[in-house]
């Protein structure tokens, strides 16, 4: 299975990095997990890896936020009706947008959304999101998108179901870094105001993750 970064606030020469973030999943289906907010640069990064859009089979967006639902209209004009997963607490013009181009799925708790990859489903209250986790030999490979609920939240959650072997996306402002202790591979990108910190205190658990890096996992 690769994970391909497709847009994060920074990036490999000849990508292009934008506040926000978007990870493909190229398992037995293709997943798009968020969209950034620029559909074009999202394009321009996809077409860079020489991947056709036409690809995707479902799109999984982590939470109402413009950088990351933002570049969701301008893919779907390149997609061929994927299906859509959002939260059901996502704004009702949004999802009727949605609805007009693709097929809609409304998520409120955890669910499989392809062989291998789920969701955590609605986590947190002030801003509702959800987080993938993808099964491997090594234990769950976590997409998180900015993890507004926090990612001890997150992580104590999907621990329910075994155990963390890898964390990619946004932290946020995540400070609790012990919590962090004991997590094999750490990749945090996008809005994580603490990465130096965090970057300092697990040297080897720290692994890179800017658009255009590939993660066989
Ligand atoms: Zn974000
Ligand atoms: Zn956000």
């Amino acid at each position: 299975m690769k994970l391909k970064i497709l847009y994060d606030n920074t990036a490999k020469p000849g990508f292009k990095s934008a506040w926000g973030f978007s990870c493909l999943i190229e398992a037995k289906e293709t997943i798009l997990f968020d969209t950034g907010w620029d559909g074009d640069l999202l394009l321009y990064n996809m077409h860079k890896f020489g991947f056709n859009p036409e690809k995707i089979d479902k799109i999984v967006i982590s939470h109402d936020h413009w950088d990351h639902a933002g570049g969701i209209s301008r893919i779907l004009n390149e997609t061929k009706n994927p299906e859509v997963f959002v939260l059901k607490s996502f704004s009702e013009k949004l999802k009727k947008e949605i609805a007009k181009r693709a097929v809609l799925r409304e998520v409120s708790g955890m669910e499989k959304i392809s062989g291998g990859v789920f969701t955590t489903g609605e986590i947190g209250t002030e801003i509702p999101e959800q987080s993938l986790f993808i099964e491997t030999e090594n234990g769950f490979v976590v997409l998180t998108g900015c993890a507004h609920p926090g990612i001890d939240n997150i992580l104590n959650f999907i621990k329910n179901y075994g155990k963390i072997y890898r964390v990619i996306g946004g932290f946020h402002g995540f400070n609790n870094f012990e919590y962090l202790k004991g997590i094999p591979m750490l990749s945090p990108c996008h809005c994580t105001t603490h990465l130096n910190e965090i970057k300092k205190m697990y040297p080897k658990n720290y692994k890179e993750c800017c658009a255009g890096d590939v993660f066989e996992i």
